[in-house]
């Protein structure tokens, strides 16, 4: 089973390529941030733990995410690959995917880093709280969440880097999210 992380800042595409790439290739997908909004909706426990912490652009804390990943991977024991979509998001959290996927005799097969200027990244998401009414996409939350991705969640891709693990991919306007899917795709095929 190919176990794909897709990383990037906020607004990077993560979502919108993911979504795509299972498209292309019938895998699963695991979004955190989906799985715990999903929490929030239906008014569970979690979701109520899980509100404070996106509210305020904060991360929540790695032992309870780490649980709640490791119980949806393993309701998709068939699946062809997986798209892990906003986890990992902090080294121990990059380390406890590891021996995860060590301990069911799997393995991280990539990372694929979107990498966009971050210049486009505020516009896009400020867009996005029109069209999608995220309550996490507005401008102070927005700035707290790059905070919180400077200084917690980029420092996983010199992290894989280490592991031999990283494929950066650039984006630029020119492309459009097309072409930025179109050449995730074509990297995706090559080890297939
Ligand atoms: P996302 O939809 O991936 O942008 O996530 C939205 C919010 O959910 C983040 O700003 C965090 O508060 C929370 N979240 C999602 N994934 C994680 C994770 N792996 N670790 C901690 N918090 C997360």
């Amino acid at each position: 089973m190919l176990n794909i992380v897709i990383f990037g800042a906020p607004g990077s595409g993560k979502g919108t390529n993911s979504a795509l790439i299972v498209e292309a290739f019938k895998f699963d997908h695991i979004s955190t941030g989906d799985v715990l909004r999903t929490e929030i909706k239906n008014g569970t426990e979690l979701g109520k733990i899980a509100q404070a912490y996106i509210d305020h652009g904060n991360l929540i804390p790695d032992e309870l995410m780490i649980n709640i990943l490791a119980s949806k991977y393993d309701t998709l024991k068939d699946s062809k690959g997986v798209i892990f979509d906003g986890f990992p998001r902090t080294i121990a959290q990059a380390e406890a995917l590891k021996k995860m996927l060590e301990e069911r005799g799997e393995k991280i097969s990539t990372m694929i880093n979107l990498e966009v200027d971050e210049s486009l990244l505020m516009d896009r998401l400020l867009r996005r709280a029109t069209l999608e009414g995220r309550a996490d996409d507005n401008e102070v939350t927005i700035k707290k969440r790059f905070e919180v991705y400077h200084s917690q969640t980029a420092p996983l891709i010199e992290w894989f880097k280490g592991e031999g693990l990283y494929k950066g991919i650039a984006y630029t306007e020119d492309m459009g999210i097309e072409g930025m899917a179109n050449k995730i795709i074509e990297y995706i095929k090559t080890i297939v």
